[in-house]
């Protein structure tokens, strides 16, 4: 990903419009709903109307780099439903799942255990009907029919294997600065342009936040401090849910470890940092996740928590030098040199393999997960 400065984020886009009308008419909005319309509006959000993940998209994810990676997560999922008593009905959900590429892997890996296939009742949690289509048809030929739902709490109750990969990022956060007068809430408003065109434009709250935040014990004036109770209550819902009808779950996505200062919030847009205020609906904003508050949250809710790991260590440790070797015995040169390079990019420390970590929500009675070895 490069930083070039983007030619036509002078763009206004018909979501900034309608962004701009509602904040002159009530003023402005939280960081959190202007993040919420920007990917999620019914009709201008990004991941409804945008060719948002793949080569040809804006940005791209393991899955779609390396088949390995959802091929491992298959293995580790079977192994945790062999730690669940292998029980005959189970939920196996995703959290979403964007093309589809990380579950049809999953399942061409779980083809080792027909019983498995045979007992999951496939959820997705998807709010785009655009890549529910896509969902659909890429996994029509995995035996397994999915049922897709808005919200976990539609799910009926059973022990569940839950996985997110790259979901939690897009969970909207609200943002706070620091100021000589203390903590005020970032918001976003209404500014101009060099030509005088209103623009959105972050602004600062005049009073003081409701009590509530757990801000750090020091920061500086300019310092900002982000919450993502989304986010939180989803790590709620989950630990609620394993600890209750047993299974885990496996969250992965590039964030930091403890909870600190530092402004997160970015855009993608064809396959560059984008200015996340620029051409709302047309560019992926999302945030770092805080695991340490996901952690805290689930621990609150009865669930055990292992890692987080980095991806790397998390993928090395399932196994992946020895998958990739294994798959490049019958591949030419070219395409094990393919296999190779992508398996590097997933796990390698300057590429995705240190930003991204690997989280995992346990129900109390299950046993220690693999890839966690060591936390
Ligand atoms: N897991 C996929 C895609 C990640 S992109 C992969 O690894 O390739 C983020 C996905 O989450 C998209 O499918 C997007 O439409 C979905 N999404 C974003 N916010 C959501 C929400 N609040 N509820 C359900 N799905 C959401």
């Amino acid at each position: 990903m490069t930083d070039t400065p983007p030619e036509d984020a002078a763009e206004r886009t018909p979501l900034e419009e309608r962004l701009v009308s509602l904040i002159k008419l009530k003023g402005p909005i939280s960081v959190a709903d202007y993040m919420a319309d920007a990917i999620g509006h019914p009709h201008e959000g990004y991941y409804m109307a945008q060719k948002a993940i793949g080569a040809e998209g804006d940005f791209i994810t393991a899955p779609e780099v390396s088949q390995v990676f959802g091929e491992l997560i298959g293995l580790w999922l079977l192994e945790a439903w062999r730690g669940m008593g292998a029980p005959a009905s189970f939920n196996l959900i995703e959290l979403g799942p964007g093309r589809g590429v990380l579950m049809e892997d999953i399942l061409r890996a779980a083809r080792l255990r027909p019983d498995f296939v045979r007992g999951a009742c496939l959820w997705l949690l998807e709010t785009s009907g655009r890549l529910r289509h896509e969902q659909q048809k890429r996994l029509r030929a995995s035996g397994v029919k999915p049922l897709w739902a808005d919200d976990l709490a539609d799910i009926p109750p059973a022990p569940s294997l839950i996985v997110a990969n790259e979901f939690f990022d897009c969970l909207p956060i609200r943002q706070y600065q620091y100021t000589e007068r203390g903590w005020r809430e970032r918001l976003v408003g209404i500014g101009a342009d060099a030509g005088g065109t209103e623009r959105l434009a972050f602004t600062l709250a005049d009073a003081p936040p409701a009590p509530g935040i757990d801000f750090p014990d020091r920061a500086a004036p300019g310092d900002i401090f982000e919450a993502s109770p989304d986010a939180r209550d989803c790590a709620a819902e989950i630990a609620d849910m394993v600890s209750a009808q047993g299974g885990c779950a496996l969250i992965i996505d590039y964030g930091h470890v403890t909870s600190g200062l530092g402004d997160t919030l970015q855009a993608v847009r064809r396959h560059q940092y984008w200015p996340p205020l620029a051409a709302p609906g047309r560019a992926d904003v999302t945030a770092h996740v805080d695991f340490e508050a996901l952690a805290r949250r689930a621990i609150d809710h009865g669930a055990a928590v292992y890692g987080p790991v980095t991806q790397g260590r998390f993928l090395e440790s399932l196994g992946l030098s020895l998958r990739v070797e294994t798959l490049c015995k019958d591949k030419s040169p070219e395409e094990a040199a393919a296999v190779r390079a992508g398996a590097s990019r997933i796990a390698a420390p300057n590429e995705m393999g240190e930003i991204f970590k690997a989280l995992c929500l346990s129900g109390p009675n299950q046993p220690a997960p693999a890839g966690f070895e060591g936390k």
